[in-house]
């Protein structure tokens, strides 16, 4: 079983600090989702991890073992740790099942075989075996490239947005295929990822990154619940924000009040609230300025006092040209202004 943990890690490049002060864990058998827009730091965490590169402060311990720390950097080999990438490269003048069988060691030509056949056969790919990389699929690609990483029974892997060059349908298979060979093989495993909705899918526990910091590492409902800040509340779905002075214990926002009274009375906050946590009803205190489906939603943007909110509302509400608005206290934060 293997935990791997990051302490205070500190990564720049010249001109520029790609982490700072990053520390996290996962948890042994467990997954933990790396999230955060382009460049926040989630492949250079991952690389760091692998022993790719070195770091320039703190430690990353893989098992209690110090892999990394300044000055030390151990060998990636050494480390067994397995990835997959985006656009993993198969070796394309080996069969799918060569490729399994490539990272194997100290078995015999038939071992490795019989080891490839059967995390073939976990991924849904033994009857493609002898197939080369060109004739297969992105999607089953991928499913190799999954195989192979895994089927030296590695410590833990690393999975850097293996599924976002794949359309939303084989994203869903492979992510299933994913999540139970990790879950049989009780494989620790960090899950990069930029889409929000496939990092609560798939973690036991949650990073949200911002600019090489973490924002906020929790469970996923956590997370959601109770954000660490705007930011955290932005990452994992769309919020709308206003600031405004604490008065009687609330931040008034213009579509009604943000329970406020951890911030102290008078000072200035930022409340975030949820697009799902408002509730329209037909009414006069603001104006529906559109409506437009999506899926089980309609988001209908709506304006009162010169301020537009959008708002994830059940689909087909009758709503009219003006609506009351709710908002529920779930979904509806407050944050000291200076805060990210
Ligand atoms: P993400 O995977 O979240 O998109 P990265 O970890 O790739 O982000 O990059 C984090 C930051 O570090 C970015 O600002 C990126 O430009 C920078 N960076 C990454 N690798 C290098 C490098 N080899 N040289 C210089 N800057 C780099
Ligand atoms: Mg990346």
């Amino acid at each position: 079983m293997t935990a791997i943990s990051l302490t205070r890690v500190r990564r720049t490049y010249p001109g520029r600090v790609a982490l700072e002060d990053v520390s996290l864990t996962a948890a042994s058998g467990q997954v933990l989702a790396l999230l955060g827009a382009s460049g926040s730091g989630k492949s250079t965490i991952l690389r760091l991890i692998a022993g790719l590169e070195p770091l320039d402060a703190g430690e990353i311990r893989i098992a209690d073992d110090i892999a990394s720390a300044p000055g030390r950097t151990l060998a990636p080999e050494a480390r067994r740790i397995g990835m997959v990438f985006q656009d993993y490269a198969l070796f394309p003048h080996l069969t799918a099942a060569q490729n399994v069988a490539f990272g194997l060691e100290g078995q015999t030509a038939q071992d490795k075989a019989r080891t490839a056949l059967v995390w073939l056969d976990r991924v849904g790919l033994a009857h493609r075996a002898g197939a080369f990389p060109h004739e297969l699929s992105g999607g089953e690609q991928q499913r190799v490239a999954l195989a192979r990483a895994m089927a030296p029974k590695p410590r833990a892997i690393l999975l850097d947005e293996p599924f976002s060059g794949l359309d939303p349908s084989l994203r869903a298979d492979l992510r299933a295929v994913t999540l139970a060979a990790l879950g049989e093989t009780k494989t620790t495993a960090i899950f990069v990822t930029h889409d929000a909705d496939e990092a609560l899918m798939v973690a036991d526990r949650l990073a949200i990154l911002k600019a090489g910091r973490v924002l906020q590492e929790a469970a996923p409902r956590e997370a959601y619940d109770q954000p660490a800040c705007a930011g955290a509340a932005a990452a994992l779905g769309p919020v709308n924000t206003y600031r405004g002075r604490i008065e009687n214990g609330a931040l008034a926002t213009p579509f009604g009040p943000v329970p406020a009274r951890h911030l102290g009375e008078g000072a200035e906050g930022l409340a975030v609230v949820r697009a799902e946590a408002l509730t329209l009803t037909p009414g006069t205190a603001a104006r529906v300025l559109d409506v437009r489906p999506q899926g089980a939603h309609d988001r209908v943007r709506v304006e009162a006092g010169g301020v537009v909110w959008a708002v994830l509302a059940p689909a087909r509400a009758p709503l009219g040209e003006r609506v009351d608005v709710q908002i529920e206290a779930s979904g509806a934060f407050a944050f000291a202004s200076a805060a990210g």
